[in-house]
């Protein structure tokens, strides 16, 4: 999948031209999984190309007080991150002295940086937006991101721009782990730990692709490719200190893998940041398994793996059925555990229910609690299956299906958990007429 980021000094419309892009797609994706939008990363489609976006604009606030080092380090992220960079200035405001780093910094770029002049809504501003060639990015495109017109054309040429990726082929069916979390929570010593130092020698090779990279390993009696991207490694070298540009780091990852390992600091608990890593994976349908790291430093009287356990399912809500295991990279305490839980999801995942014995078990439970009647109209549930899908999905046929409400989906779901391990695995339930 392709990833786009969208740069740009503050107030420019970053942010319209943003939800412009992913609108139409949420608004579907949401309804149905039910989990709120994040503010700087979607999935967005054109001319039937699905690709993501990130507004890199997430961090840098005020127009007044923002430094360079911020500006500097959005455009860092976009380059590292990204296929396409979309660079939005102002046609009202012209070029500032920011636009003018930001284009410094966009001028020795090798991907493609499509130059976006903002607010040009009729042919005054079009003749204005000439000023723009000084930015020396060459040809430009402008568009009105509140009435969206020239978005078309911004998109059509987006689309042009991407890389001609290989389809990747994958010949092994083999799992694949992306290991996510916040600077500092033991991921790479979880990574070590686990496989030793030599895989930074298999990766090197490849430095210069900016594609996420399959490691083959073979551990354990396992065998699992592990997800690393030209992104994180360079975080190794960058010492990361902003909430969002680390979670940004890991789309590529996550977007390339099956299952995320999210490892979390015990000492610090589930923060805000390690929500919107969880949240990236759930978006993106990925298995989860979360590691709480760095367990030999937590005094076990003053707090039990249950009531730790319990805290983090709270933030979880509402996709709780996700396993949690207590770890410590540094003492290697349940690190098998841990490989072994993260190969059970992968298995979770690829489950499939025969049809026969999913209506036999799911119609009985319609059957004891069927969904509320609505308007004096019973809403009958005759048949049901598993969708032949990559990720789990379920559909369950209905003569009324708009009366069948998110609670009762809800419970259809619970069920399902109930009954097979979906454990760490998100699972959709569609309600269609039969
Ligand atoms: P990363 O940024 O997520 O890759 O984190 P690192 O693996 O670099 O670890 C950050 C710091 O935490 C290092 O100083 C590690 O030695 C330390 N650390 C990692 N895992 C553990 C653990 O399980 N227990 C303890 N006590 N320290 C750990």
């Amino acid at each position: 999948n392709n990833i786009v980021a969208i740069v740009g000094r503050p107030n420019v419309g970053k942010s319209t031209l943003f939800n412009r892009l992913i609108q139409r797609r949420e608004a579907i994706v949401d309804s149905v999984s039910g989990v709120t939008r994040d503010r700087n990363y979607g999935k967005s489609e054109w001319n039937g190309k699905e690709f993501s976006v990130i507004d890199t604009g997430g961090y840098v606030r005020g127009s007044d007080d923002v430094f360079e080092g911020e500006i500097r380090k959005q455009v860092e992220l976009a380059i590292d991150e990204a296929d396409v960079i979309i660079f939005v200035v102002d046609v009202e405001e012209g070029i500032t002295p920011m636009d003018e780093t930001v284009a410094k910094l966009l001028r020795k770029v090798t991907k493609p940086v499509l130059l976006a002049v903002n607010k040009v809504d009729n042919a005054m501003r079009e003749k204005d937006a000439v000023e723009f060639y000084n930015l020396g990015l060459g040809e430009y495109f402008t568009f009105a991101s509140i009435s969206g017109s020239g978005t078309g054309d911004l998109l059509d040429a987006l689309i042009e721009a991407f890389p001609d990726k290989p389809e990747v082929e994958v010949k092994e069916d083999l799992p694949r782990f992306a290991v996510v979390g916040r600077p500092n929570a033991g991921k790479s010593s979880f990574i070590n730990a686990l496989i030793g130092k030599d895989r930074y020698i298999v990766t090197d090779i490849a430095g210069t692709t900016r594609d996420a990279i399959d490691t083959k390993f073979d551990r354990f009696g396992f065998e699992f490719n592990l997800v690393d991207t030209a992104g994180i490694r360079r975080k190794a070298k960058v010492k990361e200190d902003l909430e969002f540009y680390s979670v940004m780091r890991s789309v590529r990852a996550i977007e390339h893998a099956d299952i995320c390992i999210l490892v979390i600091d015990a000492t610090r608990g589930f923060e805000g940041q390690d929500q919107s890593i969880f949240w990236l994976a759930e978006k993106n349908r990925k298995g989860v398994v979360i590691l709480v790291n760095k367990w030999d430093l937590v005094e076990k009287d003053t707090m039990s793996t249950r009531d730790y356990e319990e805290k983090i399912k709270k933030e979880l809500m509402p996709f709780t059925d996700v396993p949690i295991l207590f770890v410590s990279a540094l003492t290697k305490q349940r690190l098998l555990k841990a490989l072994e839980a993260t190969v059970q999801v992968f298995e979770n995942r690829k489950q499939r229910i025969p049809t026969s014995k999913f209506n036999e078990y799911m119609l009985k439970v319609i059957e004891a609690y069927p969904p509320p009647a609505t308007k004096g109209k019973y809403v009958k549930i005759k048949y049901c299956m598993q969708l032949p899908t990559e990720v789990p999905q379920f559909v369950f046929f209905a003569n009324m299906p708009q009366y069948v409400k998110e609670p009762y989906k809800r419970y259809l779901e619970n069920k399902i958990r109930e009954n097979w391990d979906f454990s760490g695995v998100p699972i959709d339930v569609y309600i269609r007429e039969k």
